[in-house]
């Protein structure tokens, strides 16, 4: 190929020259002009962008922006960055590898050795049967897929879901999905909600945990029944309720939804977007449930720390059978994307050497002490869950009010802590009524010391603003 005149595309096309500098040469004034103008957002209204940093560079836990502020990375960018914010050289020389071999075949007319290497991979880090692996580029996507996978495998149309989940912003996923019901409603067709168990389930009826968790169970399954058992192609359920406020479930309840799909014929879906590889200091959130399995897994986040786009669908031994004869009819061009997969290979291979899941396991204590202080020293915060390095902190909530109305009613308390995390040094989401922790998993129990420290001097903010 040879540029046909020597024009310069400015000329030509009228492209604005400064196109043409290197990265890194724009001014912060230039950035920020160009985001007012051209940048839009996703699930806030855009103007939001206009008051976020301008992140330029960043280096282990640490982020740092364009006024040269240093943030620590506080919830993991959407709890993706697991490895930090260091490359080691195994995963640049992967990529780079990859892109010098071979950056690009489309996953429907060839294969690649690294597409084998991490479907094998993967099949072996998961417990039970599940042994078929498809790599779409997000979590939604691979929820989309799976959910579409179901219904072609079962022949079922319906998916059960439950209201305190989050599984992405497709048509299906976006369905599926329970929190946020009140602010988008649009879905597709035969999705059905369930109230999955979570922390404090109709505690105020009095009885104990044994017997709420049989009455919930005995609820699903009248739900099922009137659904009619025949019809649900899947059980759909995030093993911890990740963005709902890190819900853990009790065991007898996840085993009781196990036994559930066992009686009907009901493919459990399990969606580890979010906790999938180490973040509750075991491999899958999932195994917070010893003994339960499920049919079919949805990873993404973890999976290549971020470095590149990709997901995961795992599916059991049955279903890889099934698909051997039957598409599973669900596509897009970048399924299966040599350099993601490349990204995801080497930043698995490397968890597994450096024991990333035992370091979890190791400073787990030390961090589920700090949230457990947050919540005794803060009059704002009235509870708090952690496990592993997942962590949420509940905003106290005046009687009689509804704690998703805390945001709602007293968004400019919450408008001033979250300015003050900020200027404290901490970048995170964060999600009224619930304030989530989940640092990249690489963080010293020295590091969560300062994180924390931080934390105080931002909930003091919220103190004053809600006392
Ligand atoms: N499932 C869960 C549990 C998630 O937490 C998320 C995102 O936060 C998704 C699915 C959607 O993933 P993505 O945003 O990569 O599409």
């Amino acid at each position: 190929f040879k540029a046909q005149d020597n024009k310069s595309p400015t000329e030509v096309l009228q492209v604005d020259p400064r196109h043409f500098q290197p990265l890194n040469t724009w001014t912060t004034e230039e950035i920020k002009n160009a985001v007012a103008s051209h940048v839009m957002t996703t699930w806030s209204p855009c103007k939001a962008k206009n008051d976020l940093p301008i992140i330029t560079h960043s280096s282990h836990i640490y982020l740092y922006d364009s006024d040269g502020n240093e943030y620590i990375d506080w919830t993991s960018q959407a709890v993706c960055t697991n490895s930090g914010h260091s490359l080691s050289q195994h995963v640049k020389t992967a990529i780079n590898d990859q892109v010098d071999n071979l950056h690009f075949v489309y996953g429907g007319i060839a294969m690649t050795e690294i597409r084998a290497r991490l479907s094998s991979l993967i099949s072996e880090l998961l417990p039970g049967d599940l042994v078929g692996c498809l790599f779409p580029s997000s979590g939604s996507e691979a929820n989309e897929a799976a959910i579409t996978m179901a219904r072609r495998y079962s022949g079922r149309p319906k998916i059960l879901s439950f209201y305190r989940s989050y599984h992405g912003g497709t048509k299906n996923s976006l369905s599926a999905t329970g929190d946020f019901r009140r602010h988008y409603q649009q879905g597709s067709a035969d999705f059905v909600k369930a109230f999955n168990f979570t922390p404090n389930f109709f505690e105020h009826a009095g009885a104990d945990e044994d017997e709420r968790v049989r009455s919930a169970l005995l609820m699903l399954e009248e739900q099922i029944i009137s659904e009619n058992p025949e019809s649900i192609a899947s059980i759909v359920v995030e093993s911890i309720p990740g963005s709902a406020g890190v819900l853990t479930m009790p065991l007898a309840y996840m085993q009781g939804v196990r036994a559930i799909c066992d009686k009907y014929g009901i493919l459990l879906h399990i969606d580890e977007v979010m906790c999938g590889f180490g973040r509750t200091g075991e491999m899958w959130g999932f195994q917070t449930y010893p003994g339960v399995l499920p049919d079919i897994v949805t990873s993404a986040k973890g999976l290549s720390s971020s470095v590149a786009p990709i997901s995961f669908v795992a599916v059991n031994e049955r279903m890889m059978e099934f698909f051997e004869d039957n598409a599973p009819g669900w596509g897009s061009t970048f399924q299966g994307h040599p350099v993601a997969m490349a990204a995801a290979y080497a930043n698995l291979t490397e968890m597994l050497t450096t024991n990333l899941v035992g370091h979890v396991q190791s400073v787990a204590p030390a961090f589920y002490e700090h949230m457990r202080h947050c919540a005794e020293v803060h009059p704002s915060i009235k509870g708090f869950r952690a496990l592993g390095l997942y962590g949420a902190l509940d905003i106290a909530t005046p009687d009689g009010e509804q704690p998703h109305e805390v945001h709602e009613a007293r968004t400019a308390a919450t408008n001033k802590y979250f300015e003050a995390t900020r200027q404290n040094g901490l970048l995170g989401l964060f999600r009224p009524p619930h304030i989530h922790i989940a640092p990249p998993l690489i963080i010293s129990e020295e590091e969560i010391q300062e994180g924390f420290d931080r934390q105080h001097r931002a909930l003091s903010v919220l103190d004053e603003e809600l006392g």
